[in-house]
C-alpha cells in the first residue's frame, strides 16, 4: 500500500517535530537536527566557488514586501507583526482583560514589519542597493526561517519552516545555466540519500482566479521545477526543493541592471530543510543506523 499508515507517520513525526498547541508549528527534536544538520552542511560542500554568504532573520521589512509585488499575489500566504500601541493606560487595560468590550486584540496595529515569506525575498533589495550587478553576475547562498499561513497542516506543510537558497543574478542565459546545473546536482543529491523522488513542472499557489491563470502560464513556461519525496504517501509526494526562473520579475522591480540597458535576470534552488530532513525519516525510518550508507556518508550521521 502506498498511502503512508496514519500510525506511522504520527510516530514519526512526534518524534520527530513535537506539537505545540498551534498547527504548522513545531518543537524539533535533536534526532531531527542532527539530520537537518547533515543536510545544510551537505547543501554547503556544493556551493559553488564566489557565492558570497547572507543569513536573514525570521522578519523583514513590510514595504520591501510590498514592493516586491508578494502581497499582490500571495496575500493569503503572508504574515504581518502587529503590536500594542497606545497610552500605557490604555496597553494595561487591554492586557489585564479589564478594558471594556473588545480584547487586547483590538489594541494591536500592524507594524513595519513582515515574517519573511522565502529566504530570497529580502535578497533583491539588499543587492539593488548596491548599484549595477557586474558583468560575471552574482550569486548567493541566503537563508531564513520562513512564515506561510498555510490553509492545511498535513505533515510536512509546516507554518514555520527553514529555507536554504542559491540565487543567481545574471542574463537570462547565466540565470538558466545556473538552474539546470542544480537540478543535476540537486538529483544527485536525492541519490546519494537514497530517497525515491522525481522533477516535475510545477506553479505557484497564486492567490485567487487571477492566479490560477499565472499558475498555468508558469507551468506552461517551465519556469518553476519541483523536486518532490514521498512523505505522506507515493502517489502525492511532497515538494522538498524547488528550482525558480523569474526572468526579470525581481530585475524590473528593484532596477536591477548590468548595465543601461539590460535588466537582470534572477533563478533560485530552494531547499525546504524541514520538508527533506521528514521525507528523509518517512523513507529510512527512525533508527539512523539502518540507514542506507551512502545517505549516511553524505550527512555524516
Ligand atoms: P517555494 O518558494 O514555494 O518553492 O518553497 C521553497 C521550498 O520551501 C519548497 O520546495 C519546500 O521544500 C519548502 N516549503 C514551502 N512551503 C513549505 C511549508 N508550508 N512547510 C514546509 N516547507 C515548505
Ligand atoms: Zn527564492
Amino acid at each position: 500500500m502506498s498511502q503512508f499508515s496514519q500510525d506511522r507517520l504520527e510516530s514519526l513525526t512526534n518524534s520527530l517535530l513535537q506539537p505545540t498547541s498551534a498547527n504548522g508549528v513545531h518543537a524539533r527534536t535533536g534526532l531531527f537536527e542532527q539530520v537537518i544538520d547533515g543536510l545544510s552542511a551537505a547543501i554547503t560542500a556544493r556551493r559553488e566557488s564566489g557565492t558570497e554568504i547572507l543569513r536573514f532573520p525570521p522578519v523583514m521589512s513590510r514595504a520591501l514586501v510590498e514592493k516586491s509585488g508578494y502581497l499582490k499575489t500571495f496575500p493569503h500566504l503572508l504574515g504581518c507583526v502587529s503590536c500594542l500601541h497606545g497610552e500605557e493606560a490604555a496597553i494595561r487595560a487591554l492586557v489585564e482583560g479589564q478594558a471594556k468590550g473588545p480584547d487586547w486584540l483590538n489594541g494591536l496595529a500592524a507594524t513595519d514589519l513582515v515574517l519573511t515569506p522565502a529566504a530570497c525575498y529580502p535578497l533583491y533589495p539588499l543587492i539593488a542597493a548596491r548599484g549595477a550587478v557586474p558583468a560575471q553576475g552574482l550569486t548567493f547562498d541566503v537563508a531564513s526561517y520562513c512564515f506561510r499561513r498555510e490553509a492545511s497542516h498535513e505533515p510536512g506543510r509546516l507554518q514555520s519552516f527553514r529555507m536554504r537558497e542559491y540565487v543567481c543574478v545574471g542574463t537570462p542565459e547565466e540565470a538558466l545555466a545556473f538552474r539546470k546545473r542544480w537540478i543535476a546536482r540537486a538529483e544527485e543529491l536525492a541519490q546519494q540519500l537514497a530517497v525515491p523522488y522525481k522533477l516535475a513542472a510545477a506553479s505557484d499557489p497564486f492567490f485567487g482566479r487571477v492566479g490560477k491563470m499565472m499558475a498555468m502560464s508558469q507551468v506552461e513556461q517551465e519556469l518553476k521545477f519541483e523536486l518532490l519525496i514521498p512523505v505522506n504517501s507515493e502517489e502525492q509526494p511532497t515538494a522538498c526543493m524547488s528550482f525558480n526562473y523569474h526572468q526579470d520579475h525581481f530585475g524590473t522591480i528593484w532596477g536591477l541592471r548590468r548595465n543601461a540597458r539590460e535588466v537582470a535576470h534572477t533563478a533560485c534552488v530552494a531547499f525546504g530543510l524541514d520538508r527533506l530532513g521528514l521525507a528523509l525519516f518517512a523513507t529510512h525510518g527512525l533508527d539512523l543506523k539502518q540507514w542506507p550508507a551512502s545517505a549516511r556518508e553524505t550527512l555524516s550521521v
